[in-house]
């Protein structure tokens, strides 16, 4: 087989990838290691409205539940609630991303590309000088090269595409969020919010998730950093909090999984080839969230790509303009919300209680994180202080 550009993933990250590039007149061909696109889903599936909707004109059928915004719990039980608009890229719609996935990698083929599952990359195939020359793929048992001008990296979290290519995507473990997740049935679910809890006895370095499906289902999850868990204790921890708090929910799925919380890795191309979404680690280091982020990075490689090949440039410099321009964008939000990361894994049950008690005299009705931030750095100076060079 031959093409100008192979992406490996169809994820949010590799389908907007795809779909853009096949828009342009590019021949794309998109693999995928598993048989159904978007299944198992690893993820809690919250995205905001207006980001998706300023990416692609959603589909009803993609959106489990519509919130109204989103509920902070302290470690005490004090609780905030922000506004759907103001909540961050994760909350406002519920997807189902079965059918999400999906319908992304159905746009991308709509447009052209050609979309291969129960397809395996297993390595890159070389040119004569050590680049890209396409993918080593195993297909119903069968060895398959692809070759290609141009490779592109949106394989998740477990990313293997940009070590092929020489690029360091390893993870120290106080840089990843080890997750457990359960759709629940649960007649105290409530249908209008996200809800969002924190402590260290709960999940240590992470937070409690529930997000609602409508009619009282809901994904409830849990992550802990990396660092500050044992293999196995995700799982346990959310039996532990599902005894303790829900004591009627009844669990009807189960997935577990990680997510990146590294902040910006220092490279995501090579020459003849890219990384996009979680394997480029650019997912949200406080929240976790990475669906728009795969997303606008899919966009940005796809139109990048095309103007590489039209020059006729894919060397690493030809697809530079990729890595500054998620950089500039994303990745600033990115590098803050590391920092923010990094302050918050340290923090105490009496300091995170403290923090809400002081947030609890705001108005939140009109308030983002930064403005947020801003507010409570005037209230806790000397706690904050090291967080003052992000709201200016
Ligand atoms: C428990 C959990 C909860 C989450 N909740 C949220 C949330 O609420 N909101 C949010 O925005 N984000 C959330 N995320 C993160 C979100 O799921 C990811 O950031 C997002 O899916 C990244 O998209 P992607 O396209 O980069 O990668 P993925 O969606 O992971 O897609 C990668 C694809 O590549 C395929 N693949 C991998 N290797 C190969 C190979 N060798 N050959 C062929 N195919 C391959 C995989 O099968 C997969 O389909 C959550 C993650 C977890 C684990």
């Amino acid at each position: 087989m031959r093409c100008d550009v192979v992406v490996v993933g169809a994820g949010p990250a590799g389908s907007m990838a795809a779909r853009h590039m096949a828009e342009k007149g590019l021949d794309v061909v998109m693999l995928e290691k598993r048989q159904e696109i978007g299944d198992p889903v690893r993820c809690a599936e919250g995205v905001s409205k207006t980001g998706l909707r300023s990416l692609t004109d959603p589909d009803p059928r993609w959106i489990a539940a519509e919130v109204r915004g989103a509920r902070l719990h302290a470690p005490d039980g004090t609780t905030m609630v922000m506004s759907e608009d103001r909540s961050g890229n994760e909350v406002g719609y519920v997807l189902e991303r079965k059918i999400f996935d999906r319908g992304l990698a159905m746009q991308a083929a709509l447009a052209g590309a050609r979309v291969m599952v129960k397809t395996r990359a297993l390595d890159l195939l070389r040119r004569p000088d050590g680049s890209a020359g396409g993918v080593k793929a195993l297909r119903f048992g069968e060895v398959l090269p692809i070759e290609a001008d141009l490779v592109i990296g949106a394989d998740g979290v477990e990313s293997k595409v940009g070590r092929w290519a020489g690029i360091d995507t390893s993870l120290k473990p106080k840089d990843i969020e080890v997750c457990a997740q359960f759709l629940v049935y649960d007649p105290a679910v409530d249908d209008d919010y996200c809800e969002f809890f924190f402590g260290n006895d709960i999940a240590p370095g992470g937070y409690v998730w529930s997000f609602p499906k409508g009619r009282k289902l809901a994904n409830l999850g849990l992550g802990v950093l990396g660092s500050r868990c044992q293999p196995g204790a995700p799982v346990r921890l959310l039996r532990q909090y599902l005894e303790r708090n829900r004591p009627e929910a009844r669990v009807v799925e189960m997935v577990v999984g990680g997510v990146p919380v590294s902040g910006p890795i220092e490279r995501t191309v090579a020459d003849r080839m890219m990384l996009v979404g979680d394997s480029a680690r650019q997912s949200d280091p406080i929240t976790g969230g990475g669906i728009l982020n795969a997303m606008k990075a899919g966009v940005m490689a796809g139109d990048v790509a095309a103007v590489a090949i039209s020059d006729g440039d894919l060397s690493a410099a030809g697809l530079m303009p990729y890595e500054e321009k998620w950089r500039e964008t994303i990745g600033r939000q990115i590098a803050r919300h590391y920092q923010l990361k990094e302050f918050f894994s340290r923090q105490t049950d009496e300091d995170l209680n403290s923090l809400m008690h002081s947030m609890q005299s705001m108005d939140m009705s009109q308030m983002d994180l930064r403005g947020m931030l801003k507010v409570l750095i005037k209230l806790n100076p000397k706690k904050l202080w090291e967080l003052r060079n992000l709201v200016v």
